[in-house]
């Protein structure tokens, strides 16, 4: 589904990514660990289009979407998930799902007086998908509660429920068990595996947890120093020596 080829992103003289090369197989819950600074987050922004790559090249089915802005990215269906802005914590959790489509009629001053009916027909519409959408995550208790409110594992739900206000076909998880008590991981693991299995989501996810990684990713694909080190299953990979090395410098 994305295939990687050769990429570079230099910082001036610093090499954050330095040839990486890697697939993500459609239908996958591809998991991307490697130590601090190994350039994982710079690799997903290349790929998410948020910046440009030095060289190489990035591929979505045989399309070469390299260097293409999120925007076009994201009609194609590949999202990155963000932190909520700070000025959408006072929006609540239901509204914040509602503004995730873009393009609404009522967004124009002239529509809202003279379109009413087809702008209360587009709400209504987009207040049932994000209330099937609460219902999906399970949090359909949170509908009215201000998004800058929850939790750090309910906003995380909350991001992983914008993705579905849309139709993606592939989506960039950052961190998704940091600072994540228990209960909730197991519910936005659930929830990834549902998307992947009943929606048929391919996610790539950056995490550190390594119990997560094992419960959740194949392939598993591990970063060091700008390059790609091994890509295999998780059990595989923590046995590999180069990646043992990488991680406990030994
Ligand atoms: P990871 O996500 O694996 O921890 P990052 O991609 O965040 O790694 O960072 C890789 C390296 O690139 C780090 O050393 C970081 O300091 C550097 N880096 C990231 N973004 C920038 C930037 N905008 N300018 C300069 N250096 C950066």
């Amino acid at each position: 589904m994305i295939r990687v080829e050769d990429l570079h992103k230099h910082f001036g003289g610093f090499r954050a990514v330095d040839g990486a090369s890697m697939t993500i197989e459609k239908g996958s819950i591809t998991g991307l660990i490697g130590p601090n600074g190994a350039g994982k987050t710079t690799l997903f922004n290349v790929i998410a289009g948020v910046l440009k790559p030095t060289s190489g090249r990035v591929f979505m089915g045989d399309e070469d979407v390299t260097g293409l802005p999120p925007h076009e990215l994201f009609h194609k269906g590949l999202l990155r998930t963000f932190q909520l802005a700070h000025e959408f914590s006072s929006m609540t959790v239901r509204e914040n799902l509602m503004m995730v489509p873009g393009k609404q009629t009522g967004e124009t001053i002239v529509n809202t007086w003279f379109r009413r009916g087809q702008i209360d027909r587009e709400e209504e519409a987009l207040r049932k998908r994000a209330d099937e959408v609460l219902d999906f995550l399970t949090i359909r208790h949170l509908t009215h509660e201000k998004a800058g409110n929850l939790s750090g594992g309910q906003k995380k739900l909350l991001e992983l429920g914008r993705t579905m206000m849309v139709d993606a076909n592939i989506v960039f998880l950052d961190e998704v068990g940091a600072g994540v008590n228990r209960t909730l991981l197991g519910t936005i693991s659930d929830a990834i595996i549902r998307l992947n299995k009943e929606r048929g989501y391919t996610f790539c996810v950056i995490e550190h947890d390594m119990d997560f990684i094992g419960k959740l990713c194949d392939p598993v694909i591990v970063m060091a120093e700008g390059k790609v080190l091994a890509q295999g299953s998780a059990e595989g990979i923590m046995q590999n020596e180069q990646v043992i090395e990488a991680y406990l410098g030994r």
